[in-house]
């Protein structure tokens, strides 16, 4: 049999990483939840942070909550793969869940603000492949009445997510995929086919 001419192909199999991003308020966690639920074998980067629980979060599914301290030593000790500043609270992505769920065979669903994915764009993932996903609702409208809707930050804490939303948004051409989270559903579908082509795509 003659030689393939595709010999510096690297084939399936190595981890994907899908990384949600988009501004605050874009719907994020409601679409992950429901991609996750539907997708076997894709679990999520419970990220760090050092903001306090909101009551309706669950510690250790939502976020690992810790102290500024503790978070800054986890920095100097080398454990984010990206880390942020976001409002007045620290949140950061764990190296070490993230490379024990692709040694399971794990793919792993990323929620993070901009800043935060464009600085994993330049890190060395290894063997993982990430894919960049921004959401966003169609209008900033849109985006500050489910900011509002949440009730859980006064209006000053809101405005602040609404200014930096708007910057955020500028950055979508760095990214993988655009997905408008105007319908839930809609989102959610096109969320889960970006996850299925990319587990059947061959690499070259
Ligand atoms: P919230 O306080 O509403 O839970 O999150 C605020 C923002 O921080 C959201 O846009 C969320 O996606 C982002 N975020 C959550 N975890 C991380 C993380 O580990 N790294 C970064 N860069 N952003 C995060």
């Amino acid at each position: 049999m003659s030689n393939s001419v595709c010999d510096s192909r690297r084939g399936i199999g190595s981890g994907l990483a899908f990384v949600v991003t988009g501004p605050s308020g874009a719907g994020k966690n409601s679409v992950i939840d429901r991609v996750i639920a539907m997708l076997p074998g894709l679990v999520y980067s419970v990220s760090y942070t050092s903001r306090p629980r909101r009551p309706t979060e669950v510690a250790g599914a939502d976020y690992v909550f810790v102290s500024q301290q503790e978070f800054v030593q986890r920095i100097e000790a080398g454990d984010f793969l990206e880390h942020v500043t976001y409002l007045d609270d620290h949140y950061g992505t764990s190296r070490s869940q993230i490379e024990g769920y692709v040694d399971e065979g794990l793919d792993v669903i990323l929620n993070i603000e901009v800043k935060g994915a464009k600085s994993l764009q330049k890190t060395d993932m290894g063997f993982i492949r990430v894919l960049y996903i921004f959401l966003t609702p169609s209008s900033t409208e849109e985006l500050e009445s489910r900011l509002r809707k949440r009730n859980t930050e006064d209006d000053s804490r809101i405005e602040r997510r609404l200014e930096v939303a708007k910057l955020e948004m500028l950055e979508l051409p760095c990214f993988d995929y655009l997905i408008i989270n105007d319908d839930l559903d809609t989102a959610v579908q096109e969320l889960a086919s970006i996850i299925i082509a990319e587990r059947i795509r061959v690499i070259r």
